[in-house]
């Protein structure tokens, strides 16, 4: 469902000859249905690998692959079709705070030019699905960290993606509501068969939802296992 080949990402700056390496020769095969997580430091790669993927940040080179469509060749409004394949939700959830929820979840909708009988059919499921019917009239700053990202999800999956891409997606969050979030993408990853790419940093995310895993060191992925052997010693 996901297929990075040979990527590899290079940030220059002006005045400065040398670029920073921040990706580096990636390859990564993600399956139709499976939770995959990418786990390293800081620093490592992880947030230009996953903005890769929907190229958010475009590759220096290298081929990227979702849902049988190769990427990297397309612009404009071929590129946005794409993504509409394609969900992500953020760390900080990046809602429009002027908005309510409904309208939040609305939003990619209305900019597909979808008519708003059509819309309202399909958001109101979506808040029925992450648990919010109740706050469609409420604006963000009157939720909780864990409702705000459960609007996230929801605008993520108004478009029926193939694909949801989680950065950092719990890691401003306590401990009891990342379990929450976790297990409502665990419920959409099985319920949908949404294919799930996420990064994080934090060893107990994969643990509990991810069914394999890569590690990221210095832009490179220098491990991937089952997550039942990435954590068994040897
Ligand atoms: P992580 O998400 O694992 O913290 P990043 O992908 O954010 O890692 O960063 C990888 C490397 O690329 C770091 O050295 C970082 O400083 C550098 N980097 C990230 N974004 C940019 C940018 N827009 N311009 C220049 N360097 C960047
Ligand atoms: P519908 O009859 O509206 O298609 P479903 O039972 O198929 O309803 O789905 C239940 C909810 O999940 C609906 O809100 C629907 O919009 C949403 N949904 C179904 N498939 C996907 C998908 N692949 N991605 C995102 N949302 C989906």
């Amino acid at each position: 469902m996901i297929r990075l080949q040979n990527v590899s990402k290079t940030y220059f700056s002006k005045g400065k000859d040398a670029g920073v390496e921040a990706l580096k020769t990636v390859d990564l095969h993600v399956p139709k249905g499976q939770i995959h997580g990418v786990i390293g430091l800081s620093g490592a790669g992880k947030s230009t690998l996953i903005r890769c993927v929907n190229l958010l940040e475009r590759p220096t080179t290298g081929s990227v692959t979702v849902d049988g469509q190769e990427l990297t060749g397309l612009t404009g409004d071929a590129l946005n079709q794409a993504r509409h394949r394609i969900g992500m939700i953020f760390q900080h959830f990046n809602l429009l705070t002027s908005r309510t929820v409904f309208a939040n979840v609305a939003l990619p909708l209305e900019l597909m030019g979808m008519k708003k009988a059509e819309i309202a059919e399909r958001v109101t499921p979506l808040l029925e699905l992450v648990g919010l019917a109740d706050k469609a009239r409420q604006h963000p700053a009157q939720l909780s960290g864990g409702q705000k990202q459960r609007v996230a999800i929801a605008r993520a999956l108004a478009s029926r993606p193939r694909v949801l891409l989680c950065d950092e997606a719990t890691s401003a969050l306590d401990p009891h509501t990342t379990g929450s979030i976790l297990e409502l993408l665990r419920d959409i990853n099985q319920q949908l068969g949404l294919t799930i790419l996420l990064i994080t940093h934090e060893m107990e995310v994969v643990k509990s939802i991810c069914h394999r895993v890569s590690l990221i060191s210095g832009g490179e992925l220098v491990e991937e296992a089952e997550v039942g052997d990435f954590f068994t010693a040897p």
